[in-house]
C-alpha cells in the first residue's frame, strides 16, 4: 500500500478522529441492520487496545444540511455500545465547543460518537471551515469508511489538510488491498461478470474492465440495450434507447471478450412492486416476443457462464443477472453466486463488488465462500475503474 495505515502510527493516548460509515437503516429509533457497525469493529478495537481516545464520525441518510430528528446518531451509539459491551458516548452536535469539550475529556479507550455529519451543508461541499472544525476533535485522522472514499466531502478529503497523519483503518486497508489485487497483476484468466438494471450506470467500469479482463460476461436488465443496438426485438424489456450507440461502441471494443447471454427468461407479465411475474418461458436472445419482459438469463447462458468461470483464476462480479428480488427470476443470479463460490473453492480469487450482488450473495448464504465481499457500492465500481479517489488520495503517503 502506498498510503499509511493504522498499523504504521503510534496511537498511545492519542485522540483518534475516525471517519466511519455508519449509514445504517433505522426503524422506530433502533438500528435494523448492524452490518456496517460490525465492519468497523476491528479498527475501533485496535484503537481501544492501543489506549487511544476515540472520536467517531459518520453520515446517516440524506439530511441535506438540515437537522433531521430521525437521522440523529443516538440509536447508533447505543447499538455500537452493545456490540462492544461498553458505553459509547454520544453528543447531539457535530462541531463546536460542546463537542470539543467532550472529545477533550475522553480517557484512553473511551469512545465518543458525534452527530450526523450531513446535518451541515459544509460536509458534502468539502468546505474548509467545516473540515477545520472537525479536525479540532482529533490529533490523528483515520478513514475507515470505504463506502464514501469516492466522495470529495469535508470529513473524507478536506479534513486531511488540517489533521495529520491521515491513515487508513482496517476496513479501508482490506478493501484497497483486495480490490487492488484485481487491478495489479491478477492471476489469469481474469473474468468479470457485470449485471444490474441499467448500462448507463456501469459504462465506465465496463470500458475500463475491458482493457484488463480476459472475458467480460454481461447479464441483468442492461443486456436488452445491447440487443436493441443489434436491431433485435426486445419486447417490453428494460431498454435505454439513448445508450444503444454506446452499446455498439462497447461491443466493438470488447470483441470476443464481451459475452452476452444466448438465452433469456421472459414473461408477458411483470409487476415489480407486487413481486409478481406471469408464466415464464426460455427463449433464444433473437426470439424475445414483442409482448414479453426479459427478466433473467436462461439455462444455456447459466451453464456457459458457469463453464467460463470454472476456468478462472480471478473473478470480479457486480450486479444481478436478473430480477433476483422475485424467486422465479432469481435463478441466474443465484447460479452465478454458486459459480463464484465454486471457483473460490478451487483457489481462485473472487471479489464481489457492492450493492445488490452482495444482497443476492447473502440471500444464497454464500458470502463466507467469497475471497472478498466489498462494502462499497459506487466506491467499489470507481476503484475498479482504476480512478484515484479523493478519500484515498487525501491520506498520508508512506
Ligand atoms: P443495479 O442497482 O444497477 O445493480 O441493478 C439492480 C437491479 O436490477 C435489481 O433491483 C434487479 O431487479 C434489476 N434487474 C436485473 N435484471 C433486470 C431485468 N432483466 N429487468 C429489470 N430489472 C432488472
Amino acid at each position: 500500500m502506498k498510503k499509511l495505515s493504522i498499523d504504521d502510527i503510534d496511537l498511545t493516548n492519542k485522540r483518534a478522529l475516525v471517519r466511519v460509515d455508519f449509514n445504517v437503516s433505522l426503524k422506530d429509533g433502533r438500528v435494523t441492520n448492524d452490518k456496517r457497525l460490525r465492519a468497523a469493529l476491528p479498527t475501533i478495537q485496535k484503537l481501544q487496545g492501543s489506549g487511544a481516545r476515540i472520536v467517531l464520525m459518520s453520515h446517516l441518510g440524506r439530511p441535506k444540511g438540515e437537522v433531521l430528528e430521525e437521522a440523529r446518531m443516538g440509536p447508533v451509539a447505543q447499538a455500537l455500545g452493545k456490540l462492544l459491551n461498553t458505553t459509547v458516548h454520544y453528543v447531539p452536535e457535530t462541531v463546536g465547543p460542546m463537542v470539543e469539550e467532550k472529545a477533550a475529556a475522553l480517557k484512553p479507550g473511551e469512545i465518543l460518537l458525534i452527530e450526523n455529519l450531513r446535518f451541515h451543508k459544509g460536509e458534502t461541499k468539502n468546505d474548509a471551515e467545516f473540515a477545520q472544525a472537525l479536525a479540532r476533535l482529533g490529533e490523528v485522522y483515520i478513514n475507515d469508511a470505504f463506502g464514501v472514499v469516492h466522495r470529495a466531502h469535508a470529513s473524507v478529503a478536506k479534513i486531511t489538510e488540517f489533521v495529520q497523519p491521515a491513515v487508513a483503518g482496517y476496513l479501508l486497508k482490506q478493501e484497497m488491498e483486495s480490490l487492488g489485487r484485481v487491478l495489479e497483476n491478477p492471476e489469469r484468466p481474469l473474468m468479470a461478470v457485470i449485471g444490474g438494471a441499467k448500462v448507463s450506470t456501469k459504462i465506465t467500469v465496463i470500458e475500463s474492465l475491458l482493457d484488463r479482463v480476459d472475458r467480460l460476461l454481461l447479464g441483468g436488465g442492461m443486456i436488452f440495450t445491447f440487443y436493441k443496438a443489434m436491431g433485435l426485438e426486445t419486447g417490453q424489456s428494460l431498454v435505454e434507447t439513448e445508450f444503444t450507440e454506446l452499446a455498439i461502441r462497447l461491443m466493438q471494443k470488447g470483441g470476443e471478450k464481451l459475452i452476452l447471454p444466448s438465452d433469456v427468461l421472459v414473461s408477458p407479465e411483470f409487476d415489480f412492486k407486487a413481486r409478481k411475474v406471469g408464466q415464464l418461458s426460455t427463449v433464444g436472445f433473437k426470439e424475445i416476443p414483442a409482448d414479453c419482459y426479459g427478466l433473467d438469463i436462461g439455462p444455456e447462458t447459466i451453464a456457459g457462464y458457469a463453464r467460463i468461470l470454472e476456468e478462472a483464476r480471478s473473478i470480479v462480479w457486480n450486479g444481478p443477472m436478473g430480477v433476483f428480488e422475485i424467486t422465479e427470476t432469481a435463478r441466474g443470479t443465484t447460479r452465478i453466486a454458486e459459480a463464484l463460490a465454486f471457483a473460490s473453492g478451487n483457489g481462485a480469487l473472487t471479489i464481489v463488488g457492492g450493492g445488490e450482488s452482495v444482497t443476492a450473495l447473502e440471500a444464497a448464504g454464500l458470502s463466507e465462500k467469497i475471497t472478498h465481499v466489498s462494502t462499497g457500492g459506487g466506491a467499489t465500481l470507481e476503484f475498479l475503474e482504476g480512478k484515484e479517489m479523493p478519500g484515498i488520495a487525501a491520506l498520508t503517503a508512506r
